[in-house]
């Protein structure tokens, strides 16, 4: 074999940074345990200085979503994630999608045989066998084949897959920086399948040469993988390659015994958003999902990214798995919108505001702020602000407020004063409004919840409102506003 090629492939490799890397498949969506899986691979990135790098694994054909991929760049660039090295941004260790690299598995598996780490196989085997790699491990015959007679039979065209050459005995060892030292019997191990008859690879193969090929230092991936490991160092120590640190995470659960799927109705980080999540939010708290920050940030809960790829540590991650808990989230969420000044909270809310509320003299620049304060998630806007367009059907205990001091009577009598106070204010502005209804309870010797509450009633129908009867007079604008104070009036039987 012509090793010039491999030297030079070799060549290419960076060396002396930190490399980490963050691989999806493209799927369609991003599951919140990978986006967990990206964030942490990036943190460990930033956090010291070193290259985050962006590959797609796109090697089962049988699951490739139209534009999949797009949804993964859009994904990381809201996120923040941004990668120094990708399909898009080049660098110099690609093609950075596995499709584009297909011819270099094959080489790489040859040599592996002739290295006595694999062997050609040319038994039947089912399709779906070959695709999860995952031959029993009853002795194969071609394991035995004198390589030359293999040769010639794939020489000769017969159809074959490549199987790792798994030694029958002994014991194979790796080290994750989370689980420690985990030692397997090699007689528990499958010859696997590393190359497939279209001459596509396993993942468990491509994952090993491209993570060797583009220098990753740290692997970052989910614990399902824990299981391939020893493989995986074997397949490099076959290679005499060096074995990457491992760090498996656990998964992220729905409850304390069911993974979070997005096929059983849990949400993807775009569901997430739909339903008015904001991305900084959910990155935070996703970032606390399987790590926790230790000595004098232990106790804190609200990190920026920035912030996070200061302190992120391996010694923080945690083996066991970690709960996915929507309150919690909503709790973070609710303080992020709080957090954002008027400005960006009204550009996030516009749409909402824009989708709930039609009635033209309704400034909803104005709206925003009123239920800034009092949102756990965007979708919680709506519901707030709809008797801006139609007032609702509300009943008269709703007039009724014991710490007021108000019933119907009184409130009946207050609406009545009310009235030729606003229809004789010459500006319909905040201060107009306010400096009226709070002269009139001045004037009639009452509280002012006694002129407000029945006000705010008449105008909103609803027991709870962002803003109070001042600003939602000034939001409807004077007709409407006293279209509706009278209608009050005539349902109090006035
Ligand atoms: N493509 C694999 C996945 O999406 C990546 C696993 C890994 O990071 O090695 O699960």
């Amino acid at each position: 074999m012509d090793m010039k090629w491999f030297e030079e492939m070799e060549a290419r490799i960076p060396h002396g940074k930190v490399r980490t890397r963050f691989a999806p498949s493209p799927t369609g969506y991003m599951h919140v345990g990978n986006l967990r899986t990206a964030l942490y691979t990036w943190l460990i990135a930033r956090h010291q200085d070193g290259t985050f790098i962006l590959r797609i694994e796109d090697t089962d054909q049988g699951r490739l979503v139209e534009g999949a991929v797009d949804v993964i760049y859009k994904t990381l660039r809201q996120c923040g994630l941004d990668w120094d090295e990708g399909p898009d941004a080049g660098g110099p260790v690609g093609p950075y999608i596995q499709t584009e690299r297909r011819d270099l598995y094959g080489k790489y598996a040859r040599l592996l045989v002739e290295k006595g780490g694999a062997y050609y196989c040319f038994c039947d085997k089912a399709e779906s066998a070959e695709d999860s790699g995952d031959f029993t491990k009853t002795a194969d015959p071609c394991r035995d084949l004198p390589p030359e007679e293999a040769l010639k039979r794939v020489a000769a065209g017969e159809p074959y897959v490549i199987r790792q050459r798994i030694p029958q005995t002994g014991s194979t060892t790796f080290h994750d920086a989370s689980f420690g030292d985990i030692t397997v019997e090699n007689k528990d191990l499958d010859d696997q399948v590393l190359l497939k008859r279209d001459g596509l690879p396993t993942y468990n193969f491509a994952n090993v040469i491209d993570d060797h090929l583009m220098g990753i230092t740290h692997v970052v991936r989910g614990s399902e993988y824990l299981s391939s490991a020893p493989k995986y160092n074997l397949l490099y120590e076959a290679f005499g390659w060096e074995v990457p640190e491992y760090i498996h995470c656990s998964p992220v659960m729905r409850d304390a015994h069911n993974k979070m799927s997005k096929r059983h109705g849990d949400p993807s980080y775009e569901d997430l958003l739909a339903q008015g999540f904001l991305t900084e939010a959910v990155v935070n708290y996703v970032s606390l999902l399987g790590w926790a920050p230790k000595g004098e940030n232990s106790e804190r809960e609200f990190f920026t990214l920035r912030e996070l790829a200061e302190i992120f540590d391996l010694a923080g991650i945690s083996k066991s798995p970690a709960i996915f808990d929507i309150e919690k989230l909503k709790y973070f969420n609710a303080n992020y919108i709080r957090a954002l000044s008027p400005e960006a909270f009204f550009s996030i809310a516009q749409p909402y505001l824009k989708d709930a509320i039609h009635a033209p003299q309704v400034d909803i620049k104005l709206v925003a702020p009123l239920v800034q304060g009092r949102c756990d998630t965007l979708l919680d806007i709506a519901p707030q602000v709809d008797f801006f367009d139609t007032l609702p059907e509300y009943s008269n205990e709703l007039y009724c407020h014991k710490k007021m001091k108000t019933d119907e009577p009184n409130s009946l009598e207050a609406l009545n004063a009310v009235l030729p106070v606003l229809e004789s204010l010459n500006e319909w502005s905040y201060d107009a409004i306010h400096d009226a209804l709070m002269g009139l309870a001045k004037k009639l010797e009452l509280k002012n919840g006694r002129i407000m509450w029945p006000v705010r009633t008449a105008l909103s129908g609803k027991a709870v409102t962002p803003g109070g009867a001042v600003e939602l007079c000034q939001l409807l604008g004077r007709e409407e506003a006293l279209a509706r104070i009278k209608k009050g009036i005539a349902q109090l039987g006035g």
